[in-house]
């Protein structure tokens, strides 16, 4: 039987092997571990790609997150940190990253649903809270879902009137625009991850920072190396949070190929929407070509209705398919933001409806055709079975 994955890092590497392996090799001969040449190499390639003035290495897209907020608090107040008065928006379908880091700036989260359709951060529903709450707000992180972008235009207009900072959560999204514009160049600063199953992954834990803003890439370029110019006289709060040199070759290397895997992940994704069409009890993702979004597949999210997601999920298990839940608890219901987040947070029916519903199917971008086929096959006897 085939046998289909979510994601096939060997297959990966054997198709880009002698690139990754001559990248590698060149690093064991120059052994600059922290801080080699091709941390700037790679900086200046995805600031130049992005249209952005600075990228900045990290350790993971997570810190890329931290640094970001702890950049904005010692530039905005002139404190380490933001105060737990401080409001941040953000959405709650996502990651737990996205969350976990508003209260590691000393914020506090507010969650703000999603639209049903989309799965990102409702802009009218961040307005509506806004329009009665502003005072307390001070930036939003909107997060693009799966790859897709957030409705931008939205959500930086929104900025400019209530005087918000955006960080924007790129995790899934490297190579996602926005009305042509690069998802991570539109906020005041953008968070990226390089965490193997990301479209853009490393060999290991990886991120980085983009920003126009000539002082926040300073202080993050302090706070990745312990929180100064000067290692052993710092001025902030640090972290130990550069990118490895080893990664970052790695990565470079990987980026000649992220046009190419962005366009299988899409060609993959058109093939499921065409496959999947009119089966009742299920929905796909809505079709972007003409949209103003150029959506880049981290995830390809189907919605099963009538509570037969799990069923559906076991069905293609037993036929090798390996599928997941992104995610199965959103964040304002998860145990850590208990307390933590504003207080009478609005509700968030659409994100408790959707992780109920939600299944990723494999988007591997070098599955073939007849693999993706296989996936379609199979979904569609199990609708046909279960109708029958
Ligand atoms: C993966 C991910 C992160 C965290 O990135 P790491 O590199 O794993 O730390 C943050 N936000 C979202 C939406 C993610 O998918």
């Amino acid at each position: 039987m085939k046998k289909i994955p979510m994601l096939d890092l060997k297959r990966e590497y054997e198709y880009m092997k002698d690139d990754i392996d001559s990248t590698i090799r060149q690093c064991l001969d120059h052994q600059q571990w922290i801080f080699g040449p091709e941390i700037k190499q790679l900086e200046d390639a995805l600031s130049a790609h992005l249209g952005v003035a600075h990228c900045v290495g990290t350790s993971s897209g997570t810190e890329a997150l931290v640094l970001s907020l702890r950049a904005l608090a010692i530039k905005l107040r002139g404190q380490e940190y933001f105060d737990m008065n401080d409001e941040i928006i953000t959405t709650p379908l996502t990651f737990t990253a996205t969350g976990d880091a508003i209260l590691r700036s000393g914020a506090t989260p507010v969650f703000i649903d999603i639209d049903p359709v989309t799965y990102n951060i409702d802009p009218f529903k961040v307005r509506e809270y806004l329009s009665q709450n502003a005072p307390r707000v001070i930036g939003i992180v909107p997060v693009h879902l799966y790859g897709r972008a957030c409705h931008m235009d939205e959500i930086m207009d929104m900025a400019r009137q209530y005087n918000l900072f955006v960080v924007e959560d790129v995790a899934q999204a490297f190579g996602g625009k926005w009305k042509g514009r690069n998802l991570g160049s539109m906020g005041t600063t953008g968070a990226f991850s390089f965490f193997p199953s990301k479209n853009l992954g490393g060999f290991g834990d990886g991120g980085m920072t983009s920003t126009d803003d000539d002082e926040i890439a300073e202080i993050v370029r302090m706070l990745i190396k312990h929180g100064g110019r000067d290692k052993y006289n710092v001025d902030h709060i640090g972290y130990n949070a550069r990118l490895d040199t080893l990664q970052a070759a790695i990565i470079l290397t990987k980026f000649k190929y992220i046009d190419d895997f962005n366009g299988r992940r899409r060609n993959i994704a058109e093939h499921y929407t065409k496959g999947l069409e009119n089966i009742a009890g299920l929905s796909i993702p809505v079709s972007t070509s003409l949209s103003s979004v150029h959506h880049v597949y981290n995830q390809y999210t189907i919605r099963v209705l009538d509570g037969k997601r799990n069923a559906l999920q076991d069905h293609l298990k037993a036929k090798n398919i390996s599928t997941m839940v992104y995610y199965p608890v959103p964040l304002h219901q998860m145990k850590i933001f208990q307390g933590k987040d504003r207080k009478g947070n609005p509700p968030c029916m659409n994100a408790e409806k959707a992780v109920r519903e939600v299944l990723s199917l494999p988007v591997e971008p070098l599955q073939d055709e007849e693999d993706t086929q296989y996936v379609v096959d199979c979904i569609r006897e199990y609708f046909s079975n279960a109708h029958s």
